[in-house]
């Protein structure tokens, strides 16, 4: 048992990382964990680490016994204080930052110890998520989680630098609130004192923002948590955080403006040069070329309608409804037979009815469908994709078709993302931004059956669509526009509906009853009648924007404390169970499952 020394008024002069050979001679105090320990008899070594790195530190039994003495009692993870002076290394160690000089300790003072932890604290490890999620403390030691954390800290402090010098003006709004129609489920919590009443943590500020608006703030923003129950991906997480912002009397392009800045800045923040003036493109357009609404173009293999190479028997014969999309996959004529069948596998669960193949071969131009649909409509399909000697042609036709959207498409676009990196087309040093407007107000929900809003139903609706909300839904596009970054999408946003009527309309068109929309809007469209500007605003993903600038491929990487698909907190192990007495102030009862 080794006695623990006190803190005491012991005064640290220097991070460990920090120190470099312009500091030999100075008498420096470090503290820190105990990275590593090796011991050579005369000389004991403790490499001790910070957060701004690793410093050596050696102990002499010769020259500092006592010191020596007590080193052999430090292990990994110890916390420590040491006293001692910078020396130059007889052999530099150009590994580490600090590896021209080393520390000769004069005094060790063991502040803490520690378990051995489940995994070593390195660069590289191998251990499960959940075990890094469920000991994050121990995980955060490590440089890549601690530098993400940095990271997103830099980002978060332009983005406030940005607007703050745009003339927006952070405003919080409320965690404990009703009910936001951003499409998902809600958190909810019971009120006590309002016994069987509850409050949803907010999907989104989003009404709030309008109502700040109406306000006459004229420009919000608010770096905020939202919360949505919904189903989990390596994307999402049930409590993310957005940067939010409204502005009054905008243009789309304003807006755009806006978020262009707040982008340079951000990525320049991470080192990554990038140009205002993001191109555009319409949600229709991103459909028919990428099979997307968040296309990737960092790479080409643009989507083609090939529907016309296929002759009316050969639709038949091979079961096509809708149309065929395809695209010319590079140097990809020289796949064997399995890895078509695999190609096709996977097109299969993606969506597709069928996979259909064209090489483009040196010797000749051959199908798996030359029977069926002739030479000419072969030679046909591949000039439409342009494809090139040695280009493999991918078409696909969808199993079931999507009202409003091009199914065979968007199977079309899964394929070519997942070529795309199988070929290695990707390059990935480049930052390819992207705005994607004339969304449709409306999407067809297979499942209820009804037209939902494609984002919210606060989006504003183009001025000459207005006419149509009620005979033509499906006609009507939205004033909404999306970001996306390398084929993901940042955020969304839209110039909002702002008159009380037309808002009124819109909740009918999504068939609430009058009593319905008074009841769970009411109290915004009583707001929307005392003097509402026009308005726009924008919410982009915090946690997303930090993952993709930190080339990690999960956003739990980026966040402190994150949850797993499943939803769970495994350090703070939440959810969890709560008193029965809890339950009972609640007036809750369990019911099992
Ligand atoms: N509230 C929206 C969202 O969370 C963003 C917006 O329309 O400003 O996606």
């Amino acid at each position: 048992m080794i006695v623990l020394d006190f803190l005491g008024n012991l005064k640290r002069t220097h991070y460990c990382g920090v120190l470099r050979a312009t500091d030999v001679g100075r008498d420096v105090v470090v503290m820190g964990w105990v990275h590593r320990r090796r011991d050579l008899g005369n000389l004991l070594f403790l490499d001790v680490r910070d957060r701004s790195g690793i410093v050596q530190v050696v102990f002499n039994k010769e020259t500092q016994a006592e010191a020596h003495a007590k080193a052999e009692h430090a292990r990994s993870e110890y916390v420590v204080a040491v006293e001692g002076k910078v020396v130059k290394r007889e052999k530099a160690n150009p590994e580490i930052a600090t590896g021209e000089i080393e520390l000769v300790a004069s005094k060790l003072h063991i502040l803490n110890n520690a378990k051995t932890p489940p995994f070593p604290i390195e660069e590289e490890i191998n251990a499960a998520e959940e075990t890094r999620l469920r000991y994050r403390y121990l995980d955060l030691r490590r440089p890549k989680p601690h530098q993400n954390l940095v990271l997103r800290h830099k980002i978060v402090l332009e983005m406030r630098k940005a607007m703050d010098e745009m003339g927006f003006i952070e405003v919080e709004t409320p965690m404990l609130t009703r009910s936001t129609p951003e499409g998902a489920r809600d958190y909810l919590v019971p009120s006590r004192v309002h016994h069987g009443q509850f409050y949803a943590l907010p999907q989104s500020p989003q009404i709030f923002k309008q109502i700040l608006m109406i306000g006459g703030l004229d420009r919000y923003f608010q770096i905020v948590k939202c919360f949505r129950d919904e189903d989990l991906r390596a994307d999402r997480q049930p409590e993310f955080t957005q940067l939010d912002l409204e502005m009054s009397f905008p243009r789309q392009e304003d807006i755009f403006g806006v978020i262009e800045n707040v982008m340079v800045r951000v990525c320049a923040a991470a080192g990554i040069q990038v140009t205002a003036s993001f191109p555009q493109m319409l949600y229709r357009d991103a459909i028919r070329k990428y099979g997307s609404d968040k296309p990737d173009l960092r790479f080409g293999m643009e989507l083609h309608e090939v529907t016309e190479c296929f002759p009316a028997e050969a639709k038949q014969k091979l079961q096509i409804e809708g149309n065929v999309f395809a695209m010319a996959a590079p140097g990809a004529a020289s796949c064997s037979r399995k890895q078509l069948d695999e190609l096709t596998e996977k097109a299969k669960s993606q969506g597709a009815r069928g996979a259909y193949f064209v090489k483009v071969a040196a010797e000749g131009t051959t199908s798996t469908v030359e029977k069926l649909i002739g030479a000419e409509n072969v030679k046909k399909l591949a000039e439409a994709c342009g494809a090139k000697t040695g280009d493999l042609v991918v078409a696909v036709s969808a199993k079931e078709q999507i009202r409003g959207t091009e199914a065979a498409a968007l199977v079309a676009g899964q394929l070519r993302l997942h070529l795309g990196e199988a070929l290695g087309v990707i390059d990935k040093t480049q930052w390819k931004f992207l705005w994607l407007t004339g969304f449709p107000l409306f999407e067809w929900s297979e499942n209820d059956r009804t037209w939902v809003s494609a984002q919210h139903p606060f989006t504003g609706i183009v001025d000459e669509d207005l006419e149509k909300l009620e005979s033509a839904p499906w006609e009507v596009r939205s004033k909404g526009y999306d970001l996306v970054l390398n084929g993901y999408e940042l955020g969304s946003g839209s110039i909002r509906i702002h008159r009380q009527d037309v808002q009124e309309r819109l909740f009918k068109a999504l068939g609430l009853t009058q009593e319905q929309l008074r009841k769970r809007f009411g109290f915004f469209l009583d707001a929307l009648t005392y003097g509402t500007p026009p308005h726009g605003g924008i919410a982009l993903g915090v946690d997303r924007i930090a993952m993709l600038l930190s080339g990690e491929k999960s956003i739990r990487e980026v966040i402190a404390f994150g949850k797993t698909t499943a939803a769970q907190d495994l350090m703070a192990e939440s959810p969890s169970e709560v008193d029965r007495d809890q339950l009972e102030q609640l007036g809750i009862q369990i019911k099992q499952r």
